[in-house]
């Protein structure tokens, strides 16, 4: 019996120091300790900006730390051997672990080519300009410093649907001519009237010759890493004809049960749906909607209705394919999507993720290591510290140990709610009641069932000192403080949640 649990094992600001795969192989029995199933790790191949950017700006899909590019052998996070390492590491123990690809883009072309080009409108990408130009820019991707190991393969201008180009009069996007289009590939999505473009080298999926580099590059990758699944980057942006190809491939060849979990950004889960049922179904999706719930009611405080929190979210609409999570890279402070949610709702955030019965949830680095880094905005040096959200591993042990059974929910106040998981037998003393108050300390009567009569509870986070005793139908008035969580289990149990 086991509750599938995520870490994403990195932010945007870990420091560029090359050595976050030791760091992560360190970790590797703390994070079993705490029940994670799957670690996804960050980009780990070479970056157009050697080891300076989080690896989102991929320059070398087979350079994982092996070859001087960039001004660096190791990537922002370490060595191949040591991505090799940690994997191991992990895999010791039991856990799983997913790589991070980017298949939209690439950036830090080796040389310039003179490419045909239409300029399009950066709010309206249908709106192609009739003028044809030639401009000179970077496509043409030769990695002279891997030479030909691995893959021959030359990336030029028929691999590239569109490029960008910033000078001093600003930035200006182009469809690129070439022989398999000259407009955007169909994507599944109207944003900026079609959002095929993201940034740099926009890949050309309608290039058979492209499709087929990519599957050899994630055969060669499965077969050198041994990794169990993908986070991919930015599908939105990515021909879904091609996203479901890629996966079925994988799938086709891998002698495991491959994982794939998708980054979909929108604030509209039926896109996501659609997408989803586009690729065959063959992905799990981060719950964006359920992030931005948690982001509104952060910051709305008690003025928000906390029966709300599920409305619109993939967890209510299609729960078996649900990521949750609370915080990403992508959210946390001085990112682009910066929706950081309030600091005193983050435990309560990771009550619903972690101890709720369905979603599968990822937890977030800071939130047990924190992070401290600095940011120029405005011109100003701007200091950010995280400090690991309180409770949480007790949170994250009482979902590997205890949250089991069926669920119950009491959802009735717009200020006051919970739930009880009624625990399981094979699992001696297990179930667990939760409560939340966005307002003033809440009371809940809560039914744990039959096997909880006459018993005692206590309050794992610590919030709540006193005990809770149920009366001999399993039933007790459960308890948290104002703008707070509490999370109750069996007294008997508490050896296997405080270590
Ligand atoms: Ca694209």
């Amino acid at each position: 019996m086991q509750n599938i649990t995520l870490f994403q094992f990195f932010h945007w600001y870990y420091p560029n120091d090359g050595s976050l795969w030791k760091h992560c192989m360190e970790e590797a029995d703390a994070l079993q300790q705490l029940g994670i199933t799957y670690v996804w790790l960050p980009p780990p191949y070479k970056s157009a900006l050697g080891m300076a950017e989080p690896g989102y700006a991929v320059y070398d899909h087979f350079d994982l730390g092996e070859f001087d590019q960039k001004g660096t052998v190791p990537t922002k996070y370490g060595t191949k051997d040591e991505y090799l390492q940690c994997i191991k590491e992990l895999h010791n123990r039991g856990i799983k672990v997913l790589a991070d690809v980017v298949l939209n883009h690439r950036m830090g072309a080796d040389d310039t080519e003179l490419v045909k080009v239409k300029q399009v409108e950066a709010e309206n990408r249908n709106h192609i300009m009739e003028q044809e130009e030639v401009i000179e820019v970077y496509t043409k991707f030769t990695f002279p410093g891997r030479g030909q190991k691995y893959s021959n393969f030359i990336w030029d201008y028929q691999c590239f649907t569109g490029v960008s180009v910033t000078d001093n009069e600003g930035t200006r996007i182009y469809t690129i001519l070439n022989e398999y289009g000259t407009d955007w590939e169909d994507v599944l999505d109207t944003e900026f009237g079609n959002p095929d473009y993201l940034m740099g080298c926009d890949a050309e999926f309608r290039n058979e010759h492209v499709r087929e580099e990519l599957k050899w590059w994630g055969r060669w990758f499965l077969e050198t890493t041994g990794v169990d699944g993908f986070r991919l980057d930015a599908v939105k942006h990515i021909s879904h004809r091609f996203m479901k190809e890629w996966m079925a491939h994988l799938k086709a060849v891998s002698n495991k049960d491959l994982f794939f979990l998708a980054e979909y950004v929108t604030n509209d889960a039926e896109l996501l749906l659609n997408w989803n049922k586009a690729v065959d179904e063959q992905c799990q999706l981060f719950d964006v909607l359920l992030h931005h719930n948690f982001y509104e009611a952060s910051h709305q405080r008690s003025e928000y209705d906390l029966r709300q929190i599920f409305d619109k979210s993939l967890l209510k609409m299609h729960p078996e394919r649900a990521i949750t999570f609370v915080d990403s890279h992508d959210t946390q402070p001085f990112q682009l999507m910066e929706s950081f949610v309030d600091w005193w709702f983050k435990p309560l955030a990771y009550a619903i993720i972690l101890l709720q019965e369905h979603g599968i949830p990822c937890v977030f680095y800071p939130s047990i290591y924190g992070a401290v880094y600095e940011e120029v905005q405005d011109g100003v040096n701007q200091r950010v510290e995280l400090v690991p959200v309180p409770a949480i591993r007790e949170m994250m042990r009482v979902r590997r140990h205890l949250a089991f059974g069926a669920q119950r929910d009491y959802f009735n106040d717009a200020r006051h709610v919970g739930w009880v998981r009624t625990g399981v037998p094979e699992q001696e003393y297990s179930g667990c009641a939760v409560v939340l108050s966005n307002g003033g300390a809440a009371h809940l009567e809560m039914e744990m069932g039959n096997a909880h009569a006459n018993a005692e509870f206590a309050d794992v986070t610590g919030n709540r000192a006193e005990t809770v005793t149920t009366d001999e139908h399993g039933k007790a008035r459960f308890t948290a403080n104002g703008a707070s969580v509490s999370v109750w289990i069996r007294k008997e149990a508490l050896p296997l949640i405080q270590l």
